[in-house]
C-alpha cells in the first residue's frame, strides 16, 4: 500500500484521448498508473520524483534494492537519462520503440531519481512501442518508472483485469489497452559494462540482437538466494510463482495434475491449456501468464496437484519462455508462497 495511504478507489480508463490525459495528469501528481505496453502492464510512477517511485515499491512488496526500468517516449528522451554509447545508439535505432531494455551509465543530469535507480551508477531504460504507452509517455512528458504491475513475485499481468487481480484499491488507475501483444518482458542489455551482457531474455531475441551487434555474453546469471541477488538485482531464482507446484519438460502428465501443452496437448491431464497447437513461440511466449493464471486458479479449483509444462525449444522466443517457467517452477522462500 502507498505509504500512508489505506485502500484506495482504481480507476479504469479506457484508452483513448481522455483516458490518457487523465492518466498522464494522474503519473503527474505523483500517482500510480497501470498501464499497458506491447510486452506486460507497467505500474507506472513519475521516474523523477522519490515520493511516487517510493509507493511503486511500496504496492508491489518490491525489494527497494530491486531497481526499476525507465520508460521514455523516444530514444532522444533515454539519452538525456543516460550515457549514449556507439552500441546503444545502433542497437536503439534498430530495436526502439520496441520490447528491448538498455543499462547504461546514469548521466551525471539525469532526471530519474536515484531511488528508481537503486542508487547504481547504471539505470534501465526503454521505449515502448505500443501505441496507447507512447502517447502517454508523450503526454506525461518526463520519464516513467514501471515494473511489471503484480505483487512482488507474482506472474506478470497481461492483461488490466489481470492487474486488477493483484492490485485494486493498492494504486490509483489502470489504463486498459488491451492484451499486451508480445505477452512476456522486455529482454533487458547491459552495455555498461567492457562486453554486452543479458540480463534477461525476453521479447527481442539473443539471436536478433547478435545479428546487429555480434558477440553478447549470454550466461545465465540466477542468483539463488537474497544476498546472492544483492549483486545481480532482480535476478532471484524464485518469480512468477503459481500457488501449484511447476513440473518442467514433462513427457507424461496424470490425471490430477494440470497441464501447460505446447503443440498437441499430451493425453490425460486433469486440465488443459494449449499455448499453441502449431508449435508457434510467439503464439506461446502472448498466452503464457494468463495461462499460468487459469491453470493456477482452476487447477487449485480443482484439486489438482500441480502443474506439468510440455518441452519448450530454447531458441528464439523460447529462451524468454523457458526462463520464465524456470523460475515459475522455481525453489521459492516462503514469503513468495
Ligand atoms: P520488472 O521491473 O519487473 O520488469 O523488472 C525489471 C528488471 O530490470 C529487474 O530484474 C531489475 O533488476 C532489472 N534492472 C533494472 N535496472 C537495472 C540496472 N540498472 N542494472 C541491472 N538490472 C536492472
Ligand atoms: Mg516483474
Amino acid at each position: 500500500m502507498p505509504p500512508g495511504r489505506g485502500r484506495i478507489m482504481t480507476e479504469l480508463l479506457e484508452d483513448g484521448p481522455s483516458g490518457i490525459d487523465r492518466a498522464a495528469r494522474l503519473l503527474r501528481a505523483g500517482r500510480l498508473v497501470a498501464f499497458g505496453t506491447e510486452t506486460v502492464y507497467g505500474l507506472g510512477a513519475d521516474a523523477t520524483d522519490p515520493r511516487a517511485v517510493a509507493s511503486i515499491f511500496a504496492a508491489k512488496g518490491r525489494p527497494s534494492s530491486n531497481p526499476l526500468i525507465a520508460h521514455v517516449a523516444d530514444e532522444a528522451a533515454a539519452f538525456a537519462e543516460v550515457e549514449a554509447t556507439g552500441l546503444a545508439e545502433i542497437l536503439a535505432a534498430a530495436f526502439w520503440p520496441g520490447p528491448l531494455t538498455l543499462v547504461l551509465k546514469r548521466r551525471a543530469d539525469g532526471t530519474v531519481c536515484a531511488l528508481a535507480a537503486a542508487g547504481l551508477d547504471t539505470l534501465a531504460v526503454r521505449v515502448p512501442d505500443a501505441p496507447s504507452a507512447r502517447a502517454l509517455l508523450r503526454a506525461t512528458g518526463r520519464p516513467v518508472a514501471a515494473p511489471s504491475a503484480n505483487p512482488s513475485g507474482r506472474v506478470s499481468p497481461s492483461t488490466a483485469a489481470h492487474v486488477l487481480a493483484g492490485l485494486d484499491g493498492r494504486i490509483d488507475a489502470v489504463l486498459d489497452a488491451g492484451p499486451c501483444r508480445v505477452g512476456l518482458e522486455s529482454t533487458i542489455l547491459d552495455l555498461s559494462g567492457p562486453v554486452p551482457r543479458l540480463l534477461r531474455p525476453g521479447g527481442i531475441t539473443l539471436e536478433a540482437l547478435q545479428a546487429v551487434i555480434g558477440p553478447i555474453d549470454a550466461a545465465p546469471i540466477v542468483a539463488a538466494t537474497a544476498s546472492q541477488a544483492l549483486s545481480a538485482p532482480g535476478q532471484l531464482a524464485s518469480h512468477y510463482a503459481p500457488a501449484l507446484s511447476l513440473r518442467l519438460d514433462a513427457g507424461r502428465v496424470s490425471a490430477t495434475e494440470a497441464l501447460l501443452a505446447f503443440g498437441p496437448p499430451l493425453d490425460g491431464a486433469g486440465l488443459v491449456w494449449r499455448l499453441s497447437d502449431r508449435g508457434d513461440l510467439g503464439e506461446a511466449a502472448s498466452r503464457l501468464f494468463s495461462g499460468l493464471r487459469v491453470l493456477d486458479q482452476d487447477g487449485q479449483r480443482l484439486g489438482l496437484s500441480g502443474i506439468a509444462a510440455m518441452p519448450i525449444p530454447g531458441e528464439g522466443l523460447g529462451a524468454a519462455i523457458r526462463d520464465r517457467l524456470a523460475r515459475a517452477a522455481a525453489p521459492r522462500p516462503d514469503s513468495v508462497r
